[in-house]
């Protein structure tokens, strides 16, 4: 492979590139770096290479001329890349790409970057190595051309272990040990002790579910699983994530029409429905909370038919379902349920159609809303909070830690049932991988 580096300092590459497997593989004649300084290329004396920036702002920009003629005296560009944060998130699959590629022009940019007519006026693409700002394409450029190096062939000792990592199959690799097999108190897992190399390597698939399922679940989508794979990451995430979660259905206090807080009415199809996506997305509990004697009695009554009654004996799926159903009184009855189940209080995480508003009348929005409470699931117990009728009364999510952004939220129209809500949220936070 060989690298050709467009930077005004090529002295940034010196010592990564001439230390350890990078300047072995450089003798070997298996990669090859040349450099080209586009101050070499300018056309002005003082061999400025940038400029103030039209329409005014802080910082300079990468004059398009020394760039161009910079690229344009290299023989052999091959594919040309930029190193830039809006690019392509560099990837395993795409520096197995790329390392396939006899050469390749690597253009680093400096100050606020490149003038944008040079994508313009060549085939360019963009790579970007992380959603974080660095002072140059240099160190960017570093972690393109160690990705693709050691994909070469007899860079690496052993050609197999670039192929076993983390990435290569869209899963985090599994965790390794070595000696001492108890390193203070903390044993090495004895599976891997036991030579028995089928075991050893379904534990590492396991262990290497597990590791994405709780490290990077967004991988998952990308991965190729097997039948067993997709069992086994179900079995897990059912038993450490969704276990955690509860759903508390609110029928007071709930606003009413009058957008006064009242009691509403317990309907059948939401305990059903609602015990049913509790069911299949391996919640512990739905919480139905009303205070009312009446509601009560009917709630207990619905709950005992389909659990033990005549609706059991008939329908025993449903009865799976309806057995999560437990009566509270209120929302701190509900909150205590909850502890004898979990042994923990849970975190309470408000649900609403409108947007939660700061003392300015700005809407209040957690960053990534869904990915952070699936993370606080995986230590703590949560009690995801329903209203019925039209909506939480003010008490209850003033009393909640997270306030969910109502789904739909920027139509004008998002009125959705509650039993609806429901299933949306929860496949949010825990749905299958495609
Ligand atoms: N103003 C630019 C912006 O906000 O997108 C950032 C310019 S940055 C200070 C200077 C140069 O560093 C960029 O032109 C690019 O070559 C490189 N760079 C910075 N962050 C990078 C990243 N995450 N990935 C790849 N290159 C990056």
């Amino acid at each position: 492979m060989h690298y050709h580096i467009v930077t005004l300092f090529p002295e940034w590459f010196s010592s990564p590139l001439n230390t350890a497997l990078f300047a072995k593989a450089n003798e070997a004649g298996i990669v090859t770096v040349d450099y080209i300084n586009p101050r070499d290329f300018t056309k002005n004396k003082h061999k400025k290479v940038d400029d103030s920036p039209y329409g005014g702002g802080p910082g300079m920009v990468l004059m398009a001329q020394p760039l161009m003629d910079a690229i344009a005296s290299i023989p052999k560009q091959g594919r040309l890349i930029a190193l830039t944060p809006a690019g392509t998130p560099l990837s395993q699959k795409l520096a197995e790409e790329l390392a396939r590629e006899g050469d390749l022009t690597l253009i680093c940019g400096r100050y606020e970057g490149f003038d944008e007519r040079i994508y313009d006026l060549l085939p360019i693409e963009r790579v970007s190595v992380g959603e974080a700002i660095l002072n140059g394409g240099e160190v960017a450029a570093l972690a393109l051309i160690e990705a693709t190096a050691r994909l070469q062939d007899g860079y690496m000792g052993k050609n197999e272990s670039g192929t076993e990592e983390s990435f290569t199959q869209n899963l985090l690799e599994y965790p390794h040990y070595t000696r001492p097999e108890n390193f203070m108190g903390l044993e090495v897992p004895k599976v891997l002790q036991n030579g028995n190399h089928q075991e050893i390597n379904a534990w590492r698939r396991e262990q290497a579910l597990a590791m994405t399922l709780r490290h990077r679940p967004d991988l998952l989508a990308r991965a190729e699983l097997s039948e067993q794979d997709r069992i086994r990451l179900n079995t897990l995430r059912t038993l450490s994530f969704a276990k955690n979660i509860h759903i508390a259905l609110v029928h007071h206090p709930v606003l009413l029409k009058s957008n006064m807080a009242g009691s509403s009415s317990v309907t059948n199809l939401d305990i059903h429905d609602i015990s049913r996506i509790a069911c299949t997305y391996g919640l512990s509990s739905l919480q139905i909370i009303t205070p009312i004697l009446d509601q009560k009695i009917l709630v207990e009554e619905l709950i005992t038919h389909w659990t033990k009654g005549d609706g059991a004996k008939t329908n025993p799926d449903r009865a799976k379902a309806l057995s999560l159903a437990q009566l509270a009184d209120s929302m701190d009855d509900a909150i205590e349920n909850v502890a004898k189940i979990s042994g923990t209080k849970p975190i309470l995480v408000g649900t609403s159609a409108k947007a939660e508003k700061d003392k300015r009348g700005r809407e209040k929005r957690l960053a990534a809303p869904f990915p952070k409470i699936a993370e606080l699931d995986k230590e703590n117990s949560i009690l995801l909070v329903f209203g019925t009728s039209h909506g939480l009364a003010p008490e209850v999510l003033a009393k909640c830690d997270y306030i969910l952004p109502p789904l739909r939220y920027m139509g004008h129209y998002n009125h959705l049932p509650v039993r609806s809500a429901c299933a949306i949220i929860l496949d949010r936070l825990l749905g299958d991988i495609y």
